[in-house]
């Protein structure tokens, strides 16, 4: 004999628990497109997110999602033998939270589905994993928004069927960099890889550097270059722009001093956005925020011609020293969390011949927690960077 009470409850739990099944977002996204593509500029997939759920969704237009046809890194591609294509798009600044504020993503009704066509070429250059039959599957994480979460948004992941498609006729990709107006000063004498130097003396304790170290820094004094290339920036732009540099190259000169001064538990601000210290790690954010302070951010060529208002700026990581700068740079306060100097920091450490950094996590609480979770790749996170730039907790 069940007590009369006790049954009541697990119907109460049985019930609940299905009122709060029907109630969790739920997306489906599918790929489709040509499955046999005879030139890599037509290989064109079109993704369909539909609302699977039964409550309306805001969906972010996150630029890594499949509602975005920025080319960034939105796909996973392999052909029957493994092979990947080489990532040749952009990477992008991104605060989810603001992209809610401005409203940048797409209402979605139950049952109501949305198409996005995607230009795979544009990202991806094919010439390095050559002909084949390839899988093609997009990234299946979405934002959503949900104003009871303290970042504004949460977390879905779409069902997702990939596409296969059969590539044939793979022709030299051109990867559009824009037509800059000047060749961007870069007068950093070549870094020598003087570091392997440095990484034996941090593996041992006690950790000094040499004096050539402090001979390089004391070439970067305040005499920052305003030579600044300007593409489609209005005059209050490009002012807003010159004040950025300035500000940016004293973070990266600050971040690198602080970050050469202190080592191991010394450096609390280390522990926060990069993790444990290892001297391979430590070894690896010096070596980033050395080369950034050789930059000339005042030389760099700032291009104001995206709208889009819920993202920062992106950069093409191997055409060095140009920046793209969107909406949400605009709003953003000169100095500080998630400001227009950190933003043009986080999009130097971008570029191939500074850091090479990734976004794999975007705001405070995701930085601080991956330097917890993951260090290793806290170190090569561009958020992570201008943060520990920023330095606001
Ligand atoms: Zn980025």
């Amino acid at each position: 004999m069940v007590p009369k009470a006790f049954l009541q409850g697990i119907l109460l739990a049985a019930s609940f628990g299905s009122l709060f099944v029907s109630a969790a977002p739920s997306l489906s996204l599918s790929l489709s497109g040509a499955k046999y593509v005879n030139a890599v500029g037509d290989l064109k997939v079109t993704a369909t997110l539909t609302n699977t759920g039964d409550e309306t969704v805001k969906v972010l237009h996150d630029p890594h999602g499949a509602l975005s046809d920025m080319p960034a890194d939105t796909f996973s591609i392999a052909n029957e033998d493994g092979s990947v294509p080489n990532f040749a798009g952009i990477m992008v600044k991104y605060v989810p939270k603001v992209a809610a504020e401005e409203h940048e993503y797409t209402v979605l009704h139950p049952g109501q589905s949305v198409d996005v066509e995607h230009d795979l070429s544009s990202a991806y250059d094919f010439s390095s994993s050559g002909e084949g039959v390839y899988s093609i599957h997009a990234n299946t994480h979405f934002y959503i928004v949900d104003p009871s979460s303290p970042e504004g948004v949460s977390s879905v992941y779409a069902d997702s069927t990939p596409h296969i498609a059969q590539i044939s006729g793979i022709e030299q990709q051109q990867f559009d960099f824009g037509s800059d107006t000047e060749q961007n000063v870069f007068n950093a004498t070549a870094i020598a890889d003087d570091f392997e130097d440095l990484e034996d003396e941090v593996a041992l304790e006690g950790v000094d550097l040499a004096d050539d170290e402090e001979a390089d820094l004391a070439e970067d004094d305040d005499d920052v270059k305003t030579n600044a290339s300007f593409r489609r920036c209005s005059s209050r732009q490009r002012r807003l722009i010159r004040k950025a540099a300035v500000s940016a190259q004293r973070y990266v000169r600050s971040a690198y001093n602080y970050a050469r001064s202190r080592h191991g538990s010394r450096n609390r601000r280390y522990k926060l956005w990069f993790g444990r210290w290892s001297p391979r790690r430590y070894v690896k954010v010096l070596r980033a925020f050395k080369r950034m302070n050789q930059n000339r951010y005042s030389g760099y060529t700032y291009d104001c011609s995206c709208r889009r208002s819920g993202t920062y700026a992106y950069v093409h990581p191997d055409n060095y020293g140009t920046v793209y700068l969107c909406g949400a740079f605009w709003r953003a306060p000169l100095v500080g969390k998630n400001s227009k100097a950190g933003t043009i920091v986080h999009e130097s450490s971008h570029f191939t011949r500074n850091a090479g950094t990734i976004d794999r996590a975007y705001g405070h609480d995701k930085c601080k927690a991956l330097a917890l979770r993951n260090p290793n790749v806290a170190v090569r996170n561009a958020d992570s960077y201008e943060y520990y730039t920023e330095n606001t907790a």
